[in-house]
């Protein structure tokens, strides 16, 4: 415990560090990554001189096969360690001359997999925005589509829920990750796609209130299921720590590289789960 205590913060703020404090976090902040390259440990290169531009409210899908540098992008956006050369810039700065303080405000991750803490359902959506009032807290709720939910909880919004209270369906978690992230109001929205499948109806249902959520800001998403993107206005193809392509999903079909092999393998998979589904129906 007191090792810990001990350690020192690798990423630290600049003694003259601005603060970053878009007017308008709904309408979304420019994101540029440029000739990035990162390493954990000096002799093995993670990205190798990555460079992309998000124009302020649009959207960015990140894909990739496992191994290929997708979290440890955000993680560098999220300033978690320094870029080892290169820059990112935020609305024209450069992170590395932001608060980090300021810079996270302005970011809200919906993760792979939520943690929820053993308390009420509206601490866990609060925790967004820590002192929000309990009516933004029920409004989030709504704009998540988990208000109603919430409300045939034994206690509303005061019901406990996680480890040793009400246990929340995959969904629910999800939505409220949102909830949370809704609440905060940030300008860039980063979503890590959940590697495990939630049934079509929900996973359906869920990303139709991330659109709306992320609707006008700029967002940055980890796709898995290559159908969630097919409407992102900018797709990159990362391999080993390289962007191998990039493009709208129309165009990188026709390019008929990796996006494409990926797109027909998961279309095929798709369809031999359907097929198999209908044949246990069947018998
Ligand atoms: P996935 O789709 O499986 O989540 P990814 O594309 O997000 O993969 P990263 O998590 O960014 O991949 O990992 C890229 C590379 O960096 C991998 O080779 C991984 O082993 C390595 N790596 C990731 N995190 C660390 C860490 N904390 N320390 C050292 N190496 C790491």
């Amino acid at each position: 415990m007191f090792d810990l205590l001990h350690l020192k913060p690798e990423v630290k703020d600049k003694p003259d560090a601005r603060s970053l404090a878009p007017e308008h976090p709904e309408r979304g902040c420019a994101i540029e990554f440029r000739d990035v390259t990162f390493a954990y440990s000096p002799e093995r290169p993670v990205l190798k001189g990555i460079s992309f531009s998000v124009p302020a409210g649009s959207t960015l899908a990140v894909v990739g096969p496992t191994g290929s540098g997708k979290s440890t992008l955000m993680r560098l956006l999220f300033r978690f360690y320094e870029v080892g050369g290169g820059a990112i810039r935020v609305d024209g700065m450069d992170i590395r001359d932001l608060t980090q303080d300021s810079l996270r405000r302005q970011m809200a991750v919906v993760p792979q997999d939520t943690v929820l803490f053993n308390d009420t359902i509206a601490y866990n959506i609060e925790y967004g925005a820590p002192g929000a009032p309990r009516v933004d807290v029920e409004r989030a709720a709504e704009a998540a589509e988990i208000h109603k939910s919430i409300l045939t909880f034994p206690k509303q919004y005061d019901t406990v829920v996680g480890e040793r209270g009400l246990k929340l369906s995959g969904g629910e978690k999800q939505r409220v990750a949102i909830a949370r992230a809704i609440l905060k109001n940030p300008a860039i929205m980063l979503l890590d796609e959940a590697t495990s499948a939630l049934d079509t109806a929900t996973e359906r249902s869920i990303q139709g209130s991330l659109s709306r959520v992320c609707q006008g800001r700029t967002t940055v998403s980890i796709a898995h299921r290559l159908s969630t993107i097919v409407g992102a206005d900018q797709i990159i193809v990362l391999q080993d720590g390289l962007i191998v392509e990039r493009g709208s999903h129309g165009s990188l079909l026709e390019q008929g590289g990796l996006y494409a092999e990926m797109w027909h393998r998961q279309l095929e998979a798709e369809e031999e789960a359907r097929t198999g589904a209908g044949a246990k129906e069947d018998s």
